[in-house]
């Protein structure tokens, strides 16, 4: 008897301090993850706010997947107390509920600012009884104007998905690939190749969008030098990799998607996503949270380069959802250094900015709903 509970509390003591010292180990890898040490730092160009009327020609909707206040802050700071997004002047908040959830998800949040009305979570461009409904990248095609998506994730998850397709579930990649070919999109680039061509189906998407008139191309470096034209550039077989190893994918690709939809004389719309803003902030990575952060403000900084040439583009910055319930504990303008600290693994409920630029940046101020941002764009553009 004695003998017996002596060995179970052995047992029990080398199991809970093996237990302890590994969650120790991992508490402390965790949490060097969540101080960014300071890095480069880029130079910000302020640009004129003067343009030619009220109302856009085009729209450029910037999301920023899992971007709140403190993601921006963060990467603020990092940056030496400058970011391309100060040249958006209008600012406001999004309440981000879906419509069977207090804490939305990509899908409703997408489908939310892509048609203007709430759905469940998971949802693509359905309403909550899986009616499809015509999303504003649609109307915009069907009034003439060229339409456009960018995404650093396959260009068929959930944030760009909700632009351009109609699926009960966000995790039906192929079905949502295959709706790219029901529309008129005049260029997307992103992740995503293998569900165009590895599918249950047997189709081949890239070989039928090629006899639509699309050139496909898979290199970043060709995707650079293209200038019209209708275009599927599919960068990485499912998503591209982090920033460090894909480099300057997003700001080309918005660069070169801008270059071809002003070609159209009635004007464009266009979702560009800075996609894994989401990612680094799930994993309660703050460096991984500031690398995607600086990038997607380089993007925003190449469209605000065409914006302020334009003067005809309302360009509006804003994300889904805030995830990580992330916080600033501490950091330095002069190193960039930023401490960060986190409640959860998941999304939150907290309302997220909405920044704009351009003719008619002054509708997006205040407390909102987040499709108050797509039926507010509906009037701007198609509604016209
Ligand atoms: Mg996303
Ligand atoms: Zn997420």
């Amino acid at each position: 008897m004695t003998r017996k509970l002596l060995i179970v509390l052995i047992a029990l003591f080398t199991g809970f301090s093996t237990i302890a010292q590994e969650e120790y180990l991992d508490a402390k890898a965790e949490d060097d993850l969540k101080i960014y040490p300071g890095g480069e730092s880029y130079n910000v160009q302020m640009f004129p706010q003067n343009f030619k009327k009220k109302k856009p020609k085009n729209v450029v909707l910037f999301i920023v997947d899992g971007m709140g206040l403190s993601h921006l802050h963060a990467a603020l700071t990092a940056n030496k107390g400058n970011l391309y997004l100060e040249n958006l002047r209008y600012i406001g908040l999004s309440k981000t509920a879906s419509a069977d959830r207090y804490v939305t998800d990509s899908a409703a949040g997408g489908t939310a600012l892509s048609t203007g009305q709430k759905t469940n979570n998971g949802s693509i461009g359905v309403d909550v009884n899986n009616n499809p409904i015509k999303t504003l990248l649609e109307e915009a095609s069907a009034k003439g104007l060229a339409t456009g998506l960018v995404s650093t994730s396959s260009i068929t998850h959930a944030t760009p998905a909700s632009f351009i397709a109609h699926q009960e579930n966000r995790s039906m990649y192929e079905e949502i690939a295959a709706d790219f070919l029901k529309t008129n999109i005049d260029v997307f680039i992103g992740g995503g190749y293998t569900h165009f061509t590895e599918r249950k189906d047997g189709r081949n998407l890239v070989n039928e969008l090629r006899q639509k008139g699309y050139r496909i191309e898979r290199d970043i470096n060709v995707i650079e030098n293209i200038k019209e034209g209708k275009l599927a550039g599919l960068t990485a077989d499912v998503h591209n990799e982090r920033m460090d190893k894909r480099g300057d994918m997003l700001p080309i690709a918005t660069n070169t998607a801008l270059n071809i939809l002003s070609n159209n004389k009635k004007g464009f719309f266009i979702m560009i996503e800075g996609s894994a803003i989401d990612w680094g902030a799930h994993a309660n990575n703050t460096i991984y949270v500031i690398e995607e952060m600086l990038d997607t403000d380089r993007a925003i900084g190449k469209v605000l380069e065409f914006a302020a040439k334009d003067k005809n583009t309302l360009v509006i910055v804003t994300a889904d959802h805030e995830t990580g319930g992330m916080a600033i504990l501490d950091g330095s303008y002069e190193t960039g250094m930023v401490k960060a600290g986190y409640t959860t693994k998941g999304h939150t409920g907290l309302m997220v900015p909405v920044l704009s630029y351009g003719p008619g940046a002054e509708n997006f101020i205040g407390i909102m709903e987040n499709t108050d941002i797509a039926n507010k764009i509906k009037e701007l553009i198609i509604g016209r």
